[in-house]
């Protein structure tokens, strides 16, 4: 059995139990469901945690809802671990648009070509957009 979840704060949890590993087994994760990497570098343990009880177990679960995320995305303020959190981010990379057409720009996109490639006239950023 293996279980996964991860928090507001960007951390998680993994929680392995199986005949094979030692009785409950805990590692902090940080990332997202799609995107998580052990993380040994919290204060709470810096390596997998076995032989746990159902206890001590919700108890590590508590102390890694409280760790602080280490940035606060500049954007939104929600807690990251870059200085942009991943959706805006996404937001961030999407190809900026003309303002006249709300078009593409022309190979190699803006900034390069400021040329909209719908009427093809020099062409400023939609903002709004
Ligand atoms: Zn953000
Ligand atoms: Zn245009």
């Amino acid at each position: 059995m293996s279980y996964t979840e991860f928090y507001e704060n960007g951390y998680g949890v993994s929680i392995i139990s199986s005949e094979f590993s030692y009785g409950l087994e805990l590692a902090v994760l940080r990332g997202t469901k799609e995107n998580a990497e052990i993380c040994y570098d919290t204060p709470i343990t810096n390596d997998v945690c076995g032989h746990l009880d159902s206890k001590t177990l919700a108890e590590i679960i508590k102390d890694v809802k409280a760790l602080p995320a280490p940035n606060h995305c500049v954007e939104c303020d929600k807690p990251t671990f870059n200085t942009m959190c991943d959706k805006c981010k996404e937001n961030d990379d999407e190809e900026p648009v003309s303002d006249c057409c709300s078009a593409h720009f022309t190979y190699p996109g803006w900034p390069d070509s400021d040329m909209c490639s719908k009427c093809f006239e020099h062409a400023g950023i939609n903002e709004d957009e």
